[in-house]
């Protein structure tokens, strides 16, 4: 006979269990920690800034210190090119498109 206890136990093991169902499923939409813009595309994508964290919306991969220089993370490819990929292609560029998707509502910048 299981106690009140174990039953206590066994009860948070499977809420836990869900949460972390649920927290998985997020994840693969979206990052639920993300709330710092994207250099790239200004969508809320990235958790932090400067991590190497790969946007999303354009699938710029966020290296630092890219303001005015090729980033080697980014296939040599400058940060001001990437923006205007995003404005002409909606990606960083243009072999980044079958990556990409669209921001979730609460991804976006205001405006
Ligand atoms: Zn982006």
């Amino acid at each position: 006979m299981p106690s009140g206890n174990q039953k206590h136990l066994e009860a948070s093991i499977r809420a836990a269990d869900a949460r972390c169902a649920r927290m998985t499923l997020l994840s693969l939409e979206s990052n639920p920690l993300a709330h710092e813009p994207c250099p790239c595309c200004d969508h809320l994508t990235l958790s932090e800034r400067d991590r190497y964290e790969t946007c999303p919306v354009c699938f710029w991969e966020d290296e630092p210190f890219v303001e005015r220089v090729r980033s080697g993370a980014n296939h040599n490819m400058t940060l001001k090119a990437a923006r205007a990929n995003f404005a002409r292609f909606g990606a960083c560029s243009k072999r980044c498109k079958a990556f990409v998707r669209d921001p979730m509502p609460w991804e976006c910048p205001p405006p």
